[in-house]
């Protein structure tokens, strides 16, 4: 794994440098210092559970500079998390030991302290980075996240053309194991691209990153967090990447009773041109089959398939199939439905849900499917799925859902 060290000195001096000069042209650049990325009490932040804040709930407290408008992004900054994920933020009340303290910094776009530190922390956001999506961004490192452009196999997916060393963001030190198999340009940590700082895509499709993309938190995004918070009930599942499943991993996919003239068949995703294409993964070929735009992609690696750990049916939180022609209320089922990809740029880059379908062949015959629905107008679409070698769309499936 690659690794550079860069000194805080360094590193200070070209935050102030950029900081100034492309505070709004870039989105957001959030004033932290390297050196909190990389170890904090000797330990990485990222691998020490001490760091994690406790049951995922984060106390916080509101500085008086926050003017009414700022609290509302605020607000609207926690209620992504609590919607997606099961992170909970709570006022401070005397005597809790840890809170960040969230407030307006005119020097900074945003800046945050990394994990839970122990005692008084703080989160801030200024200048005319004072929305919701920066709040949310310096919120995510608070949870202890990383920016997506500092993972360690980011040079895979980003090109940094002709910029200066000095420009670049440094490589992150943190494990593999705790970001997703799929590297997520819309992660709501992701620096803008086509800049030094956010750097070029290099992965056909897709032209945009982060706040471009993305609102609020990604699929992804609310993925890695309920993953790093070990969060249970509906937030459960797990998506764990193909080529390193574990037997217990193994035992933890459900099929529902799907299966294709080639084996049982399982949810999985991968990237394929800027989308986080949802469909098929037999256990027999080790591969996860998924659509684009027509065509059928066949991903060996990259890709990550779905696991319920605890079983389908836990103290009461129970991921099922659901007919979706059989709902009154398609906005109930899509607060419960699962997300698990994320359409094409140029098709709206909305999120998408697991579809299971059961399609005829010939006069006789059924085969089973997996593939992926999105949304228009608070309705599900047709769903898309791969049938012998063919993408096809139907109007007849079910919906993985938890309640
Ligand atoms: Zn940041």
């Amino acid at each position: 794994m690659a690794f550079q060290k860069v000194s805080w000195v360094y590193w200070i001096s070209f935050l102030v440098v950029f900081t100034n000069s492309f505070l709004s042209s870039f989105g957001y650049i959030c004033d932290v210092p390297q050196e909190w990325f990389q170890d904090i009490n000797g330990t990485k932040a990222h691998n020490s559970n001490n760091s994690l804040w406790i049951n995922g709930i984060v106390k916080y407290r509101f500085h008086p500079s926050l003017s009414k408008e700022d609290r509302v992004e605020v607000w609207k900054a926690f209620e992504e998390y609590h919607s997606k994920t099961c992170i909970r933020f709570q006022p401070w009340r005397k005597g809790d030991p840890d809170y960040t303290e969230i407030m307006v910094d005119s020097e900074v776009c945003g800046r945050a302290e990394i994990c839970r530190k122990g005692g008084y922390q703080f989160t801030k956001f200024g200048n005319d980075c004072r929305s919701m999506a920066v709040m949310i961004h310096e919120l995510g490192h608070t949870l202890c996240l990383y920016h997506e452009q500092q993972r360690p196999d980011r040079d895979d997916f980003l090109d940094f053309g002709n910029c200066d060393e000095d420009e670049i963001f440094p490589i992150a030190q943190f494990s593999d194991e705790l970001s997703s198999a799929i590297y997520d340009y819309g992660s709501q940590m992701h620096y803008q691209c086509k800049t030094c700082l956010g750097g070029w895509p290099s992965t056909s499709g897709v032209t945009k990153c982060g706040i471009d993309i993305t609102p609020g938190l990604s699929v992804i995004d609310a993925d890695n967090i309920n993953r790093l918070y070990n969060c249970q009930g509906c937030y459960r599942h797990r998506w764990r990447p193909i080529e390193n499943l574990t037997p217990d991993d193994v035992n933890n996919m459900y099929n529902f009773g799907y299966k294709s003239s080639y084996g049982y068949i399982y949810p999985c995703r991968g990237l394929v041109n800027g989308e986080i294409s949802v469909g098929k993964y037999s256990v027999r070929s080790k591969v996860c089959t998924v659509s684009h735009q027509g065509l059928e992609y066949e991903l060996e690696r990259g890709a990550e398939v779905l696991t319920i750990p605890g079983g389908r049916n836990q103290h009461g939180a129970t991921y099922r199939l659901i007919n979706q022609r059989h709902v009154k209320f398609p906005e109930n089922v899509i607060e419960a439905a699962v997300f698990a990809g994320r359409k094409s740029e140029d098709e709206g880059a909305g999120p998408t849900f697991i579809a299971f379908a059961t399609l005829k062949t010939g006069l006789l015959g059924t085969e089973d499917s997996i593939g992926m629905v999105g949304l228009q107008k608070g309705q599900f679409q047709n769903a898309i799925v791969t049938i012998n070698k063919k993408v096809v769309t139907v109007e007849n499936y079910l919906i993985l859902v938890c309640s």
